[in-house]
């Protein structure tokens, strides 16, 4: 049995729901399937009910946007209690941060001269956790640019005229927000970041696990973070990172990771979540 870890649905920046991720999941034989959409778990319960009826294990997660000594990176966070007071408070205000950021990445466009307004990508986004993509597509909807591509390279990369910057929680409260949620903790995609000199931070701070598999990761990487995982005791993942057709070509189906990965996932959840109990330690 194999799993995909890294999916993201249209409750963040992808474009399929819930149902069409697991809908896609099952075509490519996969038996769990993990929603990741950033900063949010608003689509885990539909995720849930939908692998459910495709018979699909399902893991509750979510990436979140940290950062360590300036560096921005990715947190995956599985076999979330996704009903968690702490964690649904700090998702609140990343999610206000976001909408927030949206009203000001629109207010420069108006000052560019682009009349859009920022109603038209809410309306796109109908979710809580809004960003970049959905911008873009309400620029190519409303005739501003005509490819995503071209609403990034001209607005909305870093540094670009339309770019603001995004609040970040730092790593270490992450793990901590994470573990408190009875998740375990693990770095995405580090061969994007160049973010080695991080790892023996996190490590101090809690973090459970890697990100090896990436559909971004040619074969020597995934060999470097696998290599990187032993030495550190770390547990190892992997996931496609698809976003539905907003890239091109779907990619779910690119990873499948085996199963065993899964189940040491889950004893670690289970072992973050009794200590978190003191009546369950001690039976
Ligand atoms: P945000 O979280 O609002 O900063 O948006 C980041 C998201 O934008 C990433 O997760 C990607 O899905 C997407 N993204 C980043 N760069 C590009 C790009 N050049 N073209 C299309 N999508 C991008
Ligand atoms: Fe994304
Ligand atoms: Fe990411
Ligand atoms: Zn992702």
């Amino acid at each position: 049995m194999f799993a995909d870890l890294h999916l993201h649905s249209n409750y963040s920046d992808g474009t399929y729901t819930p149902e069409e991720v697991a809908m896609h999941g099952s075509r490519y034989d996969l038996g769990v399937l993990a929603l990741t959409d950033h900063d949010t778990v608003e689509g885990c319960e539909e995720m849930a009910a939908a692998c459910a009826r495709q018979g699909i294990e399902f893991v509750a997660g979510s990436e979140l946007t940290a950062e360590l000594n300036q560096n921005e990176l990715h947190l995956l966070a599985y076999f979330l209690d996704t009903t968690n007071a702490a964690l649904l408070e700090a998702m609140g205000k990343f999610q206000n941060v976001r909408q927030n950021r949206i009203c000001e990445m629109v207010e420069r466009l108006n000052k560019l001269n682009v009349p859009l307004e920022a109603e038209a990508v809410f309306k796109i986004a109908s979710c809580r956790s809004p960003g970049r993509p959905h911008v873009g597509r309400a620029l190519v909807q409303g005739g501003f640019c005509k490819t995503l591509d071209e609403a990034f390279e001209r607005y909305l990369k870093k540094h670009r005229p339309a770019w603001v910057p995004k609040f970040k929680i730092s790593a270490v409260e992450a793990i901590e927000l994470i573990h408190c949620a009875g998740g375990v903790a693990v770095m995405a995609h580090p061969g994007l970041n160049r973010s080695d000199d991080l790892i023996p931070e996190l490590a101090e701070a809690g973090l459970d696990g890697l990100e090896c598999y990436h559909t971004k990761h040619p074969p020597a990487t995934v060999e470097h973070y696998l290599e990187l995982a032993e030495t550190h005791g770390f547990l190892v993942t992997g996931g496609s990172d698809c976003h539905g057709m907003n890239k091109g070509k779907p990619l779910i189906g690119k990873i499948k990771l085996p199963y065993e990965h899964v189940r040491d996932l889950k004893r670690r959840s289970e072992e973050i979540r009794q200590g978190l109990d003191p009546v369950s330690t001690q039976g």
